[in-house]
């Protein structure tokens, strides 16, 4: 399969904003991508936000992203909201705002965010509002397996080996005992999707995410 590469242009660093309703969304939906982002190119530039957490979570959120954005560029920014899990689209307005400074501080080239159609009403909330307010901009959705059974039919892949799906499900459990209480969280839950995607792209290594690409410009 012909792959779209990102564009590679020394003299501008690629910026990345990754964007998470709750504390491990970002490294569960594209962890493994950006592990494999970061590892390959120099001096890529994240903005990594989360919307909901609370202390114990914050802590957790903090040590995991700083793990997963060790080749990041130095001024890489993490963003740890409050705003009140399960509750996003009654806190919409507070939201909203919060998304309009952050598009006045922030410019990507390449957003990650939420599936539009994740069952997750947090997940919706912030879907909705990164495609209300990044309007020019290659906006990727990623998948979150949970209960509500609501996995879609992913367009874009991203090849990866299983070592870098390894170490992606090992820094998740790792980093997020507070959720030692939920049955899902344990490798496997990471590397069967993964072995899944990695099926429906022919990936080398075996291995994939998968996003929902819903407009991609092809260049020339
Ligand atoms: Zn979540």
């Amino acid at each position: 399969m012909l792959s779209l590469g990102l564009p590679r242009d020394a003299g501008v660093p690629l910026r990345l904003l990754l964007l998470g309703a709750h504390c491990d969304d970002i490294e569960i939906g594209c962890g493994g991508t950006v592990l494999q982002l970061l590892s390959g190119r120099p001096g890529v530039h994240v903005t990594w936000v989360v919307f909901s957490s609370t202390p114990v979570r914050e802590q957790e959120a903090r040590a995991s992203a700083a793990l997963f954005l060790q080749d990041a560029a130095r001024d890489s920014t993490v963003v740890v909201k409050r705003f009140r899990d399960g509750f996003f689209p009654h806190e919409g307005a507070e939201i909203k705002q919060f998304f309009e400074a952050l598009k006045k501080d922030v410019d990507p080239h390449l957003v990650f965010t939420h599936y539009r159609d994740d069952r997750h009403q947090d997940h919706r909330t912030v879907s909705d509002l990164t495609w209300n307010t990044w309007r020019r901009h290659t906006i990727l959705e990623y998948e979150i397996p949970k209960y509500d059974g609501d996995l879609g039919r992913p367009n874009v892949y991203s090849p990866l080996s299983r070592e870098v799906c390894e170490r992606k499900a090992r820094h998740i459990c790792e980093m997020f005992q507070s959720e030692g209480n939920k049955a899902w969280m344990t490798d496997d839950t990471f590397l069967a999707l993964a072995r899944l995607r990695g099926i429906e792209c022919a990936a080398p290594g075996g291995y994939a995410e998968a996003f929902h690409g819903r407009k991609l410009v092809l260049g020339s």
